[in-house]
């Protein structure tokens, strides 16, 4: 029988300590985010809208921040530095994508590092790099989700062949960091690969983080396999789908990530312990 790896089974067992957590902050500073989305890009909107119903869901502030997709650099940094400045806020994420006139700038870097629940900037970055995480560090929160949400089924990545696909700054790269930092043997894959088919198959651990629809068919997976599915994009009918061939694939692998359930409900969930995390070590800073 194929093991759902859902992100309830995480949540439920993380939310009670979260709430006193925020409730025990909250009598020195309610922890606050502050969601800066620029336009109105309905996915963005989904994403932004489901942040801040966790946020309150455990007793945080969340204020999202629309600003005009027209504005300019200087505005947008103005606003991006009063946030930054402002003590009443723990934490700052900027929604990706940006339009075209602020692509040039280096978002990641924008966010002051003590605000970064995100975990784009070097600083946050660097931890994992060095293997220094601990419990003050602002981890990347998709990479940081798929950790606890294996850690939740008991599934030790240590000795592992680990295959990733995908190499990006928000997934693919902080993962491969995370997991050699847990002893996995990791890969790292990306549209340059040759073979893919062939090294997937030699993996224990299979993450695809593409964002092309049920790319990953049965010829890329086997028994006694775990799947994680990280990609989110609309299929040829414009439902959303995921990188994996769930229906087919599932009757062949030991576990696997379902969509809706698995790796995006974890990602919203890393945010509001990173956004904990980022105030408390702003109110005990010193
Ligand atoms: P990206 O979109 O920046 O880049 C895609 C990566 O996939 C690149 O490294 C590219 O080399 C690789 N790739 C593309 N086509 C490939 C192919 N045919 N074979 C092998 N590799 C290929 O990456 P991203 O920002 O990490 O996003 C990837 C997907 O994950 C998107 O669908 C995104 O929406 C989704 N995502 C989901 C969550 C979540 O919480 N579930 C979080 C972040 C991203």
């Amino acid at each position: 029988m194929t093991i759902e790896l859902r992100a309830d089974k995480y949540i439920t067992s993380r939310l009670e300590t979260l709430k006193s957590e925020c409730e025990e902050l909250s009598k020195k500073a309610q922890p606050f985010l502050k969601v800066v989305l620029v336009g109105s890009n309905p996915a963005s909107l989904t994403y932004v809208k489901n942040k801040k119903i966790l946020c309150e869901k455990i007793g945080a502030k969340c204020e999202i921040v629309n600003l005009s997709s027209s504005i300019s650099k200087e505005g947008f940094l103005k606003e991006i530095d009063s946030i930054n400045s402002d003590p009443e806020v723990h934490g700052l994420i900027i929604q990706l994508p940006v339009p075209t006139q602020l692509k040039e700038l280096d978002i990641y870097e924008l966010v002051d590092s003590k605000k970064d629940v995100d975990g784009f900037s070097s600083k946050s970055v660097s931890h994992i790099y060095k293997n220094q995480v601990n419990d003050r560090s602002l981890v990347s929160c998709t990479p940081k989700g798929i950790l606890n949400l294996l850690k939740a089924y008991d599934i030790e990545a240590k000795g592992k062949n680990v295959v990733i696909i995908g190499r990006s700054h928000i997934v693919g790269k902080p993962l491969f960091h995370l997991l050699n930092n847990e002893d996995a043997t990791v890969t790292l894959c990306h549209s340059k690969t040759k073979n893919l088919n062939a090294i997937c198959q030699r993996a224990d651990i299979l993450v695809s983080a593409i964002g092309a629809p049920k790319f990953i068919d049965t010829s890329f997976v086997k028994e006694e396999m775990i799947v994680v599915d990280v990609g989110i994009s609309l299929d040829k009918n414009g439902k959303i789908s995921g990188d994996v061939d769930y229906e087919n694939v599932s009757k062949i692998v030991k576990a696997i990530t379902p969509i809706p359930g698995g790796v995006g409900p974890m990602t919203v969930f890393s945010l509001v312990e990173n956004l904990i995390i980022a105030c408390r070590n702003q109110i005990y800073e010193n």
